[in-house]
């Protein structure tokens, strides 16, 4: 009998073994591997549907710079395209036609990346998914926050094109594994936030929470399973060069200024705003981090793009008055299929419109009104083109 009872409490402990293995497998394979070996939902030879081309085409047809009613019909229309074809990322009959979409503009995206060779004191950005850019120049190819291999695998091929992947935090929207695998394959220099963190596996995804009494922010990634050697990581307030490029770290904080969570948030991790001169040109890029401790002077600094997480007019606003100075503002953080059907009731164009003005951001509380400043929402896989930087 004893040796039955022993038997039930080892069957027990097992069984408890294989859920925790099963479980561990899971919330692993959601967050850091989703597409690893990626069963793509869809077949690769899938054809676009007559909505799909006829959306492509009407986006071909104008460019980011074009303020005519056309544009803002067509960036309407990209609205009103996911509203009415996204479900959710659970089954491919939930987002098929979005699927496509983004296929059809990525996949043009990643032939121009590749057979554009930009001129000297030339600039030429794309814009990919949720935050991810790339920037070329006639010296180097970067990537900011490139990720969306949930959506569309392929997207991990652009890892292999950046000579240098620059992460502004560990969250599955700005860090990608498959993007990271690719990138470690062709030697590219990948940045991300220094930082002490711990792993925190209380949710279906392990986060990596910011604490004091933590490890650093490599040692945790690694501690995820995934090879960190050769990562950069970057101090707040750090300059780095490297490949020719220079990038400044500034630690913001995971949350805008509307959110009212507190600082223990399972969201609360390092986030990194980057300063980039690349070739001449000023590029910051806020990744999702919103306040500052001591908001750095960013009026001594050269700002050609300013890519912000688009979350509202106000937030867009105190954006503007950190950065004054800067020549164009492209809001981001639209159409992250990722964060629900809930975007619909902001992260879309429609919201972000308020602040166009005939190609200028406008704001309720600031004079003049435009702005001098550019406002450009750009569409998936479009690209923009700047010139003479007078460095
Ligand atoms: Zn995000």
């Amino acid at each position: 009998m004893i040796v039955d009872k022993c038997d039930g409490k080892i069957l027990k402990i097992f069984l408890v073994i294989v859920v925790l293995v099963f479980v561990g497998v899971l919330v692993y394979s959601q967050f850091f591997a989703s597409s690893l070996h990626n069963p793509s939902f869809f077949p690769d030879n899938l054809e676009p549907s007559a909505n799909v081309k006829q959306l492509d085409s009407q986006i071909q047809s104008t460019g980011p710079e074009n303020t005519s009613e056309t544009r803002l019909a067509v960036l309407h229309d990209f609205d009103e395209f996911i509203k009415t074809k996204f479900i959710d990322l659970n089954s491919a009959q939930d987002y098929q036609e979005v699927y496509m979409l983004l296929k059809t503009r990525i996949d043009r995206a990643i032939k121009e990346i590749n057979e554009t060779s930009v001129p000297p004191g030339e600039l030429k950005l794309w814009y990919i998914y949720n935050m991810g850019i790339i920037a070329k120049t006639s010296n180097a190819t970067i990537g900011f926050d490139l990720a969306g291999t949930y959506v569309y695998p392929s997207l991990a091929d652009l890892g292999g094109y950046v000579d240098m992947l620059l992460i502004s935090h560990a969250h599955g929207d700005h860090f990608d594994k498959n993007v990271i695998m690719n990138a470690e394959k062709h030697g590219t220099a990948i940045i991300i936030p220094d930082g002490k963190v711990r792993v925190d596996h209380s949710g279906l995804t392990p986060f990596l929470i910011k604490d004091p009494g933590g490890v650093n922010m490599l040692d945790a990634i690694t501690q995820l399973g995934i090879d960190t050697t050769g990562w950069t990581a970057i101090k707040p307030n750090e300059t780095i060069t490297m490949k020719g490029v220079s990038v400044t770290a500034f630690s913001g904080e995971h949350r805008s200024p509307s959110e009212s969570a507190p600082v223990e948030d399972i969201y609360d991790t390092p986030v990194d705003w980057y300063y980039v001169n690349l070739s001449g040109f000023g590029l910051l890029h806020t990744g999702d981090g919103f306040l500052f401790d001591n908001i750095p002077d960013f009026s001594v600094m050269r700002v050609d793009v300013y890519f912000i997480h688009y979350t509202d007019g106000l937030t867009c606003e105190m954006f503007y008055k950190m950065v004054p100075n800067a020549s164009m503002m492209i809001p981001l953080h639209l159409h992250e299929l990722g964060h629900g059907r809930y975007i619909f009731d902001y992260g879309m164009f429609n919201n972000a419109l308020d602040q166009f003005d005939h190609g200028y951001l406008t704001l309720n509380f600031v004079q003049p009104k435009p702005t001098l400043m550019r406002y450009i929402p750009m569409m998936w896989g479009e690209s923009l083109e700047l010139g003479n930087p007078t460095q």
